[in-house]
Formats: structure tokens, C-alpha cells, sequence
């Protein structure tokens, strides 16, 4: 796939420098060592960044390299912003969703005043600013739901997928592409506890699988939905934060991963072109 830079609103091809903007109110995007007045944020994707490529994660948040733009998931969004509107029918009347009476979990979701914020994913998010740090961590959750019984919170996070029936949750967790979700589980449990909230330890994928066992498309999806059980563990999130800021202070750039698709075709497209 290659993508053209484009400008955000106009929608004009642009050159592009291949680094962040450095205009003063863009300066936020950039670490800068030794800034103690203002935390720095970092969002959980990041954090899933720095664990995947400490090269490209310090190239991105200390350097200020661009990152490459993805085109968003539109039909996975649509079924997202379906489903918060089902949970959060729900979280009002303050009821079951029906998935959790199928599953036999005594919850309703979380009625919380943050919940609008915890759910704003770009600027806002469940946060939390370690001091010691001066870092302010978030996330922007899919949904947290409370235990009737114990009082617990319980994340949860909405999937989108089209698999055939007998594979759609059958070892959904131990899929290698799906390392990510259990992360993303993991911090946001982080996240409640730093904010002082008890939360379980099971946390929810809820699977909203688009069902391919049809004759023809008709203009519509059916999907079942499931719910996979997790067990969050958000013990090991604060020494990676404090590794991840030791990088961010150091002035060493990591190496890259052999296994990186993209900076291979760099390296290899470097090769080809800089050939006698
Ligand atoms: S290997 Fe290179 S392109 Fe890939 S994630 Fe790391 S720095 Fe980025």
C-alpha cells in the first residue's frame, strides 16, 4: 500500500518531511528531556509501540519521526459505535446487556460521570500521571462494566472480525495476532487501579463475528457475538513504564527488529537503489 501525504483538512497532496510538525502548539508530540513543568502523555498505544520496536517507539516520541499513516477501520468502528450505543442503553437503565445474562455475569456497565472521557480515545481516556515519572499515562477504553456482586470493576474491550463459525472464539486468545488485546486489557486494569478503582481480574473481549456462512451479501452483515474471558494482569506494566522512560532520558537509539517488515523494505529499497 503507499500512502500520499495529505492535508487534514483540505485533503491536498502535501510534501511531507518525514518528521513531526515543530510549530510551537504541535511541541507537545515530542519528549524533550528535562521538561519538568508539564508531564509528558503517553497513550497505550505507545506503550504497545515501545514493546513492539524500542527503535521505532524513541525514533517517534524523542526524535518526532512521523509516523505512517494507516487508513481508519470504518466498518470496524461502525460495529464499535454500534455496540457502545447497545452498552450504553444499558449502562443508563442501569441493566444487563443481554451477553452478560447469556454468560451468566452479574454486571451491569459502569454509570460513572468519566465515562464519556474514559471512552475518548484520541485526546483523553482513562489517565493517570506518575509523578516520579513526570509522565501522563492513558487509555481511551471500550467499555468497564461492574460486578453486582463484589463491586469490582470489569474492562472490557469490542471486537470486530469475520471468521467462519467453528473458528470465531476457538483459541482466540492464543492467537499471535491478538497478543495486543491482552495488553490493552492489562493497561487499562492499570490504569483504574492507579486511579484507585478495585478491578477484577477477568476481564471481556466481546466478539462481534461477521458470519461468512451466507449465499450472497443482500446489502448486509449478521454477526453472532461472544464474550472471551481474559485474565488481566497489569503487574507487570510498571517496570516496563520505568525501562520506557529510561530509554526515553537516554540518548542511545535501540536497535531495530530483524522482523520488521518495514524497515527492511527501507534498508533493502536503500540497497537496490544505491546499486552500481
Ligand atoms: S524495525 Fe524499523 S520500521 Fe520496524 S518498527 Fe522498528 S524502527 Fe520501525
Amino acid at each position: 500500500m503507499i500512502y500520499l501525504n495529505r492535508d487534514r483538512q483540505t485533503k491536498e497532496l502535501k510534501a511531507t518531511s518525514g518528521f513531526k510538525s515543530t510549530v510551537p502548539n504541535q511541541k507537545w508530540r515530542i519528549y524533550e528531556l528535562n521538561d519538568k513543568i508539564k508531564p509528558f502523555r503517553l497513550s497505550r498505544s505507545k506503550f504497545s509501540d515501545y514493546l513492539t520496536c524500542k527503535r521505532c517507539f524513541y525514533l517517534d516520541q524523542v526524535k518526532g519521526l512521523k509516523n505512517l499513516d494507516t487508513l481508519p477501520f470504518t466498518l470496524n468502528n461502525a460495529v464499535d459505535a454500534l455496540v457502545k450505543k447497545e452498552f450504553d442503553f444499558h449502562r443508563k437503565k442501569q441493566t444487563p446487556h443481554p451477553l452478560m445474562k447469556k454468560y451468566k455475569i452479574n454486571a451491569v456497565p459502569f454509570k460513572h460521570k468519566d465515562i464519556e472521557k474514559w471512552q475518548d480515545a484520541l485526546s483523553r481516556g482513562v489517565d493517570y500521571i506518575n509523578v516520579d515519572l513526570n509522565l501522563k499515562l492513558a487509555g481511551g477504553i471500550d467499555d468497564v462494566w461492574i460486578n453486582k456482586d463484589t463491586k469490582k470493576l470489569i474492562v472490557a474491550d469490542y471486537k470486530a472480525q469475520s471468521k467462519s463459525s467453528e473458528k470465531k472464539i476457538d483459541g482466540y486468545l492464543e492467537d499471535v495476532y491478538h497478543e495486543g488485546y491482552k495488553l490493552q486489557l492489562d493497561f487499562y486494569r492499570y490504569l483504574f487501579e492507579k486511579n484507585g478503582f478495585e478491578v477484577q481480574t477477568t476481564g471481556y473481549f466481546v466478539v462481534y463475528n461477521a458470519t461468512l456462512e451466507r449465499d450472497n451479501f443482500k446489502n448486509k452483515l449478521e454477526f453472532t457475538s461472544d464474550l472471551v474471558p481474559y485474565e488481566t494482569d497489569s503487574s507487570h506494566i510498571e517496570e516496563k513504564i520505568i525501562e520506557m522512560k529510561k530509554l526515553m532520558d537516554g540518548k542511545k537509539i535501540p536497535p531495530s527488529t530483524p522482523h520488521c517488515q518495514n524497515c527492511n523494505y527501507i534498508i533493502a529499497g536503500g540497497k537496490l537503489i544505491n546499486e552500481k
